[in-house]
This record gives C-alpha cells, sequence and structure tokens, in this order.
C-alpha cells in the first residue's frame, strides 16, 4: 500500500527543517510543504472529495501546484492536471471524460476552467497564493493499492481528441525513484526547472524525483532563458531540467557570465526531444556541468532509456534502458533487432502507463497482452547497449524510397553557427512522395541564405537527405513544454515557398 505523499512524510519525519520548495518568499521546509498539503486534502474533504474521486488541476509549475496536488493525493483522489492555456472546451472536455467531480484552477489562469466547471454543474475552487487554508488538515493519508490511478494525464498526439493517459500510483513512485538513480539526486540537491508539472517529464522527472531524493525543488512559472539563469543563482542549483530549445535559448542568452558563476550546477537532465549534439556541447561548456539525455514519454512515466550520472553522458544517446523497464527495438514484423539495426521502440515494466481512459481501442493498439507498450519511436542500439532515438516513426520521411530521418538532417542544420532552431519534415511531392523541407530561424543580424543552407548541408549529408525547401522564420512553432511542434509547421505555406 502507498501514497505519493510518502517520500513528503518521510522526510518531513526524518529531517522537517530541510527545504522542500523555494518560493519567491522563502523557503517551505517538508513539515510545512506537508502541513499545506493536508491542509488542503482537509479542504477538498469539506467539499465532499475522497477516494477514486477525480479532481481537474489547472495551474503554472509553482508551490501551490504542489500542494494541490499532494492534498488530492493524500485523500486517495486521482488529478487531472491539464494545460493553463486550455479553452472553457477544451477543458470541458477533460472535466467530461476524466469524470471530474471538482476543478481547480491557478488565480491568474484565465475563467475557461471555471466556465467549464459551471457548465458541468461541478465545484470550482480558486488556487491562490500560498495555497493556504484553515481548513482541518486531513487526520490519516489513505493507504492506496499501487494500482490505482494516481493522475491521468492527456497527450494530444496527432490525430482525434486527446488520451488520457492513466497513471498508477506505482507508475509515479517508481518514475520518483529512478529519476533519483539516473541523476544521482540526494537531500543535498537543489533542483530546479521551467518545466511545466502538468506535463510528465516536469511531474515525474522532476517533482517526484525530487521529493524522493528529499533535496529542494525550485520553480520558474514562465520560461525565460535569464529567468532560468536567474533561477540557478538566486538558489544555487545543482540540477536544472529542461528540453532542448530551452539549454539553446540560454547558451543565447545576452548573459556574459562565465561557469564559475554557475559552480554549483552538476548535471543538467535534458528529454522531450532530441538534443542536437552541437548545444549539448556548448552548453556543458558554458554552464560547466554534465548534460544527461533521457527519452520517455507520457505513457512510461516520463522514463525509457536515460543516460546516469555514474557512466557520464553519452552525447548523441539517450543512454541505457533504466532500472525496472525492459525494451526491444522491433521490426515492421516483429522480430526483435540487434545492435546497429533500426526499428520500434517497445518498453515494459514498472514505469509503463495502465492504458487510456475510456479509450479501449487506442489502449489495446498501444498495449501488447504481454505488457509491451509500442512507443511509436525509431531507436538503434549501440554496442554498448546505449539507445539513439532516430526519430518518430510518424515524423519519418519516406523520399523517392529512401528514409530521411528528420533529426539527424537537423543535426547537421544545428552545427551551423548562424541556425539558432531548425525543424525538418516532409511535405507531398508529386515525383518523390515526399520532399525534405526545412524550417529555420538564423541568429538575429545574421545574413544567413538558403544557399548557404544548402552548401552546408550537401557537405555533411548524402543528396537525397538534403532539404530541397528552406524556410527562414523568426520563431518556430512550440508546445507548452517548449518542444518544437512540427504538427503545427504549416506544411502548405512550405509547399507554396518550393
Ligand atoms: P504531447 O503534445 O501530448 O506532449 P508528445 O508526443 O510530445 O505529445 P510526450 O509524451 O510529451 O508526447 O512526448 C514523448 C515523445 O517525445 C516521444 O515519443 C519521443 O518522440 C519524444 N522524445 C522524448 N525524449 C526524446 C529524446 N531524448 N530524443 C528524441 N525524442 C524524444
Amino acid at each position: 500500500m502507498s501514497n505519493l505523499i510518502d517520500p513528503i512524510i518521510q522526510h518531513a519525519e526524518a529531517h522537517p527543517e530541510r527545504v522542500a520548495i523555494h518560493t519567491s518568499s522563502g523557503p517551505w521546509s517538508y513539515d510545512e510543504l506537508l502541513a499545506r498539503s493536508l491542509r488542503y486534502a482537509g479542504l477538498l474533504a469539506a467539499h465532499g472529495i475522497g477516494a477514486g474521486d477525480r479532481v481537474l488541476l489547472a495551474a503554472p509549475s509553482c508551490p501551490e501546484f504542489v500542494v494541490a496536488y499532494m492534498g488530492i493525493q493524500a485523500l486517495g483522489a486521482t488529478v487531472v492536471p491539464i494545460n493553463t492555456m486550455s479553452t472553457e472546451p477544451e477543458a470541458a472536455y477533460y472535466l467530461t471524460d476524466a469524470g471530474a467531480t471538482l476543478a481547480i484552477s491557478w488565480h491568474e489562469v484565465g475563467p475557461a476552467v471555471s466556465r467549464a466547471a459551471d457548465g458541468a454543474g461541478i465545484i470550482h475552487l480558486t488556487l491562490t497564493t500560498g495555497a493556504d487554508t484553515d481548513s482541518t488538515p486531513l487526520a490519516w493519508v489513505i493507504d492506496r493499492d499501487p494500482a490505482e490511478t494516481a493522475a491521468i494525464l492527456y497527450t494530444s498526439g496527432t490525430t482525434g481528441r486527446p488520451k488520457g493517459a492513466e497513471l498508477g500510483v506505482a507508475n509515479l513512485l517508481a518514475a520518483g525513484q529512478i529519476g533519483c538513480a539516473v541523476a544521482g539526486t540526494s537531500g543535498e540537491d537543489r533542483t530546479g526547472t521551467a518545466l511545466p508539472l502538468f506535463h510528465v517529464f516536469g511531474q515525474a522527472a522532476v517533482m517526484m524525483a525530487t521529493f524522493t531524493g528529499g533535496g529542494s525543488l525550485s520553480l520558474l512559472p514562465k520560461f525565460t532563458p535569464q529567468g532560468l539563469i536567474d533561477l540557478l543563482r538566486r538558489d544555487k542549483l545543482t540540477v536544472m531540467c529542461g528540453v532542448p530549445t530551452m539549454w539553446n535559448a540560454m547558451l543565447h542568452a545576452a548573459d556574459d557570465a562565465d561557469s564559475a558563476d554557475f559552480a554549483t550546477l552538476r548535471v543538467a537532465v535534458s528529454g522531450g526531444a532530441s538534443l542536437p549534439g552541437e548545444v549539448a556541447r556548448a552548453f556543458e561548456e558554458k554552464f560547466g556541468c554534465t548534460i544527461l539525455e533521457g527519452y520517455g514519454l507520457t505513457e512510461t512515466t516520463a522514463f525509457g532509456a536515460f543516460n546516469d550520472v555514474e557512466r557520464g553522458g553519452k552525447i548523441g544517446s539517450v543512454g541505457r534502458v533504466v532500472p525496472r523497464l525492459d525494451m526491444q527495438i522491433r521490426t515492421t514484423d516483429g522480430a526483435v533487432c540487434g545492435p546497429g539495426e533500426v526499428g520500434e521502440i517497445f518498453v515494459r515494466g514498472d514505469t509503463v502507463f495502465k492504458g487510456y481512459r475510456n479509450r479501449p481501442d487506442a489502449t489495446a493498439a498501444a498495449l501488447t497482452a504481454d505488457g509491451w507498450f509500442r512507443t511509436g519511436d525509431l531507436g538503434v542500439f549501440d554496442a554498448e547497449h546505449d539507445l539513439r532515438i532516430v526519430d518518430r516513426l510518424k515524423d519519418m520521411i519516406i523520399r523517392g524510397g529512401y528514409n530521411v530521418y528528420p533529426s539527424e538532417v537537423e543535426e547537421v542544420l544545428y552545427a551551423h553557427p548562424d541556425v539558432v532552431e531548425a525543424a525538418v519534415v516532409g511535405i507531398p511531392d508529386e515525383y518523390y512522395g515526399e520532399e525534405v523541407a526545412a524550417v529555420v530561424t538564423p541568429r538575429s543580424g545574421s545574413v544567413l541564405t538558403a544557399a548557404d543552407l544548402d552548401t552546408w548541408t550537401r557537405e555533411r549529408l548524402s543528396a537525397y537527405k538534403i532539404p530541397r525547401i528552406i524556410q527562414f522564420v523568426e520563431q518556430l512553432p512550440k508546445g507548452t513544454t517548449g518542444k518544437i511542434l512540427k504538427r503545427d509547421i504549416d506544411r502548405d505555406q512550405l509547399r507554396a515557398a518550393a
């Protein structure tokens, strides 16, 4: 029996004064975080919430998110964290699909959630600074079956409505333990992030891992490169977690500090999207730390494979399969691939989700009868059993019968000194079936041309991989974690530019 709040209880008992969260108005100890969470649980209980209920939570990454999240867990209820930018119809869909009976939204989030809750005839609570309430704290924490659903996280996918991935208590506890193991985190660590906690990476690999290790958490509600650099300095962070676009933006931020200024930083944990080698190397040099790239999905509670501190980061690889998980690379016929052979990544083990809520067909398509989850990602093991992510199966471009992996082309584009960001996509082509197109953000003030990039890529890639269509833009479309959203790139506009 267990509960996601257990690590906080354990640290509050063992060393109550140790800092759990740094807030803009001073630190909260483990004892204080626990007390606030249990008071919040008391408030929810007063509104009739109990074991098995679903509670929607729309809040940015802030200490109050943690209080509400853990309050919901203490009661044995299920949290449904949603994007703070959700519109009213989106919030209404999540409420209905999850069968939520109460909705909480942060006071600065617009009225979408409260209106959706009104529409659904359910209770709405506003979460305010401190998340403090004068409610009677919950007297005891519910001991849950580890298989119960602790959280439902909606993943957008490319088609259809978002699917609610059900993550069990055991999934999130395992993710916390794995997160500590790969980054070597302990009670001495100060971890910081600008990732949204409503997304799996922030929730499992940062929040759960930090509280499992017993260190402190620093949160930046809205990412800006300077904001994260300032947080790093303010809280003397030892661990930072983010996506490659964040590291890249921090490198290009006009901060002339050198690595001595960031002496406390030990590790940067990178995930969510492929980390270009150039960005990794430059980041390690400027920030004087090791960058550890990992790979995971919402459905694997953020953990699939990870580089770990003990072996050090291997640039270009996402490391080995994490403890408590099995991984296979399979051909389209289902045969297990050997080292060097590209195929689809399958995983099985403690972080694999329970299934998609209300979606038996999608669940059956994703999970085999013997518990293997098909990721939809292409990967390859090297001789040392380190995994390299080749690309998403659905992003692979087939040009004239040849497979082009966009990430390989992007890697070459990122290596150009005047390229800040790049995304490579396939667009329909009458002759080749698909043509390779690149959308590039140039360094400001540079005079980069399509001809320059054509020469650059031709010197480094086989002819069929060269982007024939190149478009320059000021900004690439990004999701809430800061990941580049290829599905939002306007293919028609690219085709017209051809
Ligand atoms: P959503 O819009 O719901 O976030 P998503 O497909 O991005 O959709 P996630 O679960 O957040 O959903 O992301 C998982 C995907 O991110 C993986 O399937 C993989 O394609 C990609 N990914 C994660 N880590 C890496 C990595 N280190 N290198 C390359 N790709 C990665």
